[in-house]
């Protein structure tokens, strides 16, 4: 594994300007294992004019070409995915398994679908006779900042990366300092594979200096950022009186509604997964379970006993379905709000401290959470808690689920469990929230609009609508 991370800028491996670098710990033995740069805004400047200077002949050779780059990186990527797996592993703390099955295979998929979607683009002409033919352009920006968060290292970034580099943009990107990992590997892919320079740069360092800088450079034009909500506002209040295009992916605290008259089998095994996949830090997993009340102390029985099976541990053993979060901060974090759940009255039904695995006794570790009794306006069902920790809670009818459900300041994603039709319907109508899935969790087609409501976000990603935030229109309007 690399032990010394650098920024890519230019094309070229280079050391941070000031020479400042910070450990990067791998959160499963809680040892740094690596260093990465503590870049700040002379890199940037650096970064900024490398792909100011890239950026003419990277829109003018064509979405073909471009088109061509990408794929040749996902390749790349395919042939390296036990690497990459194994280091998105050690540098998170999720489970090797999950690296190998999702992360990584998704991050190839979404380089993919852009280089593809590139392709089979079209603009709107606008005939209005006898005086006037409209066309519109949408072109690339310019140079733009991608800002990515720590749960889904890789497949975030290229999430971001894919779309903004196929439209014809020259990016800035900032992965999370605490999982620089492999997005410095990708860059060392870019590298071999002749990936113009200056395309595409990255920069790694602490968000509220190298990330500050970014949104806070002239010349960057836009910025997609996915992470916390408060990071959210504060990028706002800088990029909006600059007039950037924003894009903002930012928290959940997402409810699962389940109906008694749900497939019973699936939905618990689903819920199973979306309350505890990647230690629960994924912005889509469902924390707070609402259960009609006739299904209720089933549910709750059959749930806690699944939950008990789940294995924390190594990441690396096959056997380990969580493994650690990702740092000592966000476990205090964790673990807090657990206590602060037992002051508003909750109970523990599961879970509810550290695990200190034999093999990894330094790492910071959590056992899967369960907690009933609480209302539904505490705080513990009212913050984003981004850790393996589920309320359930008893509801009577679909209104009083629906007040549960958008009891909350943020409105990311929902989950629905019932075979009613109609009330499937209604429900899905009626709840605040940027994605709803209906029997079913996580299931992902990238065309599709993604993003959230309320404090979850502003704009959506995916398909075409991450192609649009990465172009301008341009009507051209001529006369007859
Ligand atoms: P943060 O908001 O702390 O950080 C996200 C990214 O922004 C990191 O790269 C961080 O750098 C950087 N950053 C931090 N401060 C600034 C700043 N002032 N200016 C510019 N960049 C900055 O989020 P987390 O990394 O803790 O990620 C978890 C959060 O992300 C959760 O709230 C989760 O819900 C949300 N999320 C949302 C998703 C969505 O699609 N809606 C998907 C996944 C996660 P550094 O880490 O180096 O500080």
């Amino acid at each position: 594994m690399e032990n010394i991370i650098q920024n890519y800028i230019s094309g070229e491996f280079l050391n941070p300007t000031t020479d400042t670098w910070l450990e990067n710990y791998n959160p499963a033995t809680g040892l740094a294992y690596s260093k990465i740069p503590d870049s700040g805004a002379q890199d940037v400047e650096l970064a900024v004019k490398s792909a100011t200077k890239a950026f003419p002949a990277w829109r003018d050779m064509g979405a073909e070409a471009r088109s061509g780059y990408l794929w040749k990186l996902a390749d790349a990527l395919e042939k390296n995915i036990e690497q990459f797996a194994l280091a998105e592993s050690i540098d998170s703390g999720k489970p090797l398994s999950l690296a190998r099955q999702m992360d990584i295979p998704r991050a190839i998929h979404n380089l993919r679908f852009f280089a593809t979607a590139i392709l089979h683009t079209h603009t709107e002409t606008h005939e209005a006779l006898p005086t006037a033919l409209n066309y519109t352009l949408r072109q690339p920006i310019g140079v733009v900042g991608c800002i990515s968060p720590w749960n889904l290292p890789l497949y975030l970034f290229t999430w971001k990366i894919a779309p903004a580099l196929a439209a014809g943009n020259c990016v800035i990107a900032k992965p999370s300092e605490l999982t620089p990992m492999t997005a410095y590997l990708l860059t060392k892919l870019c590298q071999e594979i002749g990936f113009p320079a200056g395309v595409l740069n990255v920069l790694h360092g602490l968000g509220g200096k190298v990330g500050a800088n970014i949104v806070e450079h002239q010349h960057i034009k836009a910025i997609s950022f996915t992470g916390g909500t408060a990071t959210g506002a504060t990028i706002a209040r800088t990029a909006a009186p600059m007039f950037k295009k924003l894009s903002l992916e930012l928290g959940g605290k997402n409810p699962v509604m389940i109906f008694a008259d749900c497939e019973y089998d699936t939905m618990l095994a689903t819920t199973v997964r979306s309350s505890f996949t990647n230690q629960g830090q994924i912005c889509l997993c469902g924390s707070r379970i609402l259960v009609e009340r006739p299904l209720y102390e089933r549910f709750k029985a059959d749930f806690i006993q699944e939950v008990e099976k789940l294995t924390v541990g190594n990441p690396l053993d096959t056997s380990t379905k969580l493994g650690a979060v990702i740092s000592e901060a966000h476990q205090k974090k964790v673990l807090g709000y657990i206590t602060l759940a037992e002051q508003e009255g909750g109970k523990i039904l599961t879970g509810g401290k550290a695990v200190y695995p034999k093999d990894c006794p330094q790492g910071w570790f959590i056992e899967p959470t369960v907690i009933e009794g609480l209302a539904y306006d505490c705080r513990t069902n009212q913050e984003e808690i981004f850790g393996p920790v589920v309320t359930i809670q008893p509801f009577d009818t679909e209104e009083e689920a629906l007040q549960y459900a958008n009891a909350t300041r943020y409105g990311l994603a929902s989950v629905l469990w019932t075979q009613n039709l109609s009330r499937t319907q209604r429900i899905t109508k009626a709840v605040e929230s940027g994605i709803v899935w209906v029997n079913c969790w996580l299931v992902r087609d990238l065309r599709t609009p993604f993003g959230g409501v309320k404090d979850s976000g502003v704009g959506r990603e995916g398909g075409e609508e991450a192609l649009r935030f990465f172009t301008e229109a341009k009507n051209i309007c001529i006369k007859s």
